[in-house]
């Protein structure tokens, strides 16, 4: 489902839904860049830098940072690893709204690899994995059928996923969790990457009913609470 315009929309290509790149080449619009623990997936309560590219071309109806979708600050990437680097972190993590909207991203994710932080990028499945730096771990969040935003998933990033990464699933309902589960085999996704996860999204269904469909199941998914939301509900900055 496409979205209506909103504003801070009017920066994203009509054909690509990108931001253009900066003249310079070297600058990205950011929302945030903070220090938390990392809420989700494999490295799950890892104190972990954040940076948070404003800017989405979709609108997943439980999206929780809709602050990010305008705004923001435009840094060059010199100083997004300066200030990365004043927390002296180990994990970064790039994030949004949607990081590859700014094609600037990728030489951001170059950046931070090139200064030695073990990077991993959090991307909502529409946009292309081409050109992402190898030594990323992605997290590839396919939106399900009740995100309101399945149609823009582009399944041609499966296969450039590698065992490092991962695929993420925020399930709503029984019908998301049946549409998980079927991807999970038409992609042979568990063999193809380091974790499949299974997120209940928040208010829509209990994390224990989705656990005792997984187990009902036996299938072989990482479940997972949203660490952040449970610590800081969803307080920007954390
Ligand atoms: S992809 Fe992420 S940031 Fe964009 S609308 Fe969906 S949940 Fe929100």
């Amino acid at each position: 489902m496409s979205h209506l315009p909103t504003p801070g929309d009017d920066a994203l290509s009509e054909e690509t839904g990108q931001h253009p790149p900066d003249k310079a080449g070297q600058s990205l619009r950011i929302t945030e860049i903070f220090y938390s623990l990392q809420g989700e997936a494999r490295t799950v309560g890892l104190p972990t830098v954040f940076v948070r590219l404003t800017g989405c071309p979709l609108r997943c109806v439980y999206c929780d940072t809709e602050y990010a979708f305008s705004g923001g600050e435009l840094l060059d990437i010199a100083e997004i690893v300066r200030r990365v680097a004043g927390y002296r972190p180990r994990y970064v993590t790039v994030t949004g709204g949607e990081p590859l909207a700014q094609k600037n991203c990728l030489p951001l994710l170059a950046a931070l690899c090139d200064a030695g932080y073990e990077v991993s990028l959090e991307t909502g499945g529409a946009m292309s994995l081409e050109g992402v730096d190898e030594r990323v771990v992605t997290v590839l969040d396919l939106k399900t059928p009740a995100s309101g935003e399945m149609e823009r998933n582009d399944y041609g990033n499966i296969p450039r996923l590698t065992p490092k990464d991962q695929v993420k699933f925020v399930i709503c309902d029984r019908a998301d969790y049946e549409w998980a589960r079927f991807k999970l085999d038409e992609y042979r996704l568990v063999e193809r990457v380091a974790d499949v996860l299974f997120s209940p999204c928040h208010d829509r269904v209990e994390g224990r009913e989705l656990a005792e469909w997984i187990l009902a199941d036996n299938l072989p998914v990482r479940f997972q609470l949203q660490l952040h939301k449970l610590l800081w509900h969803d307080e920007p900055g954390h």
